[in-house]
């Protein structure tokens, strides 16, 4: 074993202070190759446009359902029919806010985890989620067998 991994400091440093991460120690499934430091700044940069996309979308989506619930209080003389489209366009828009808070936080985790070193192992049984996995779904916070494991649950 020789080691051949290049000192932190290198001539690559940009102006964000990010944790060094050691690519090489980041979880594979058997026949993968390992981790690069390409890979692993793509897959990075995909969960800030995410984080910045979701967290966006839940600002918008939070301030639209402030706007329904307050024409909801004041639609006191409306009638039925109206009332029940206010309230399938809330539920709506709640569910659109929750699934953007879920995605937001599903890519906040990953990041976390990418800055630990232990991004690309299972939250539930700590196997190796692959790397082919990853880069399709850098969220990706369980491996497929828990994955489905976990669909047919609910
Ligand atoms: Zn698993």
């Amino acid at each position: 074993m020789t080691t051949t991994r290049a000192t932190a400091v290198d001539k690559s440093s940009g102006d964000e202070a990010r944790p060094v991460v050691d690519v090489s120690t980041l979880a594979v499934r058997d026949g993968e190759d390992p981790w690069t430091t390409d890979e692993l700044d793509e897959v990075r940069a995909t969960l800030d446009q995410d984080i910045e996309r979701f967290a966006h979308q839940v600002e918008v989506s939070e301030a639209e359902l402030v706007g329904l619930l307050h024409d909801g209080n004041e639609g006191a003389g409306r009638d039925s029919a109206d009332v029940g489209s206010a309230n399938f366009e809330r539920d709506a828009e709640i569910s659109l806010a929750n699934n953007a808070r879920e995605m937001l936080d599903q890519s906040r985790l990953a990041v976390r985890h990418i800055e630990r070193g232990t991004y690309g192992q299972c939250d539930n049984c700590g196997q190796p989620i692959g790397k082919g996995r990853l880069m399709v779904f850098p969220r990706a916070t369980l491996c497929v067998t828990c994955k489905q494991r976990e669909e047919r649950r609910s």
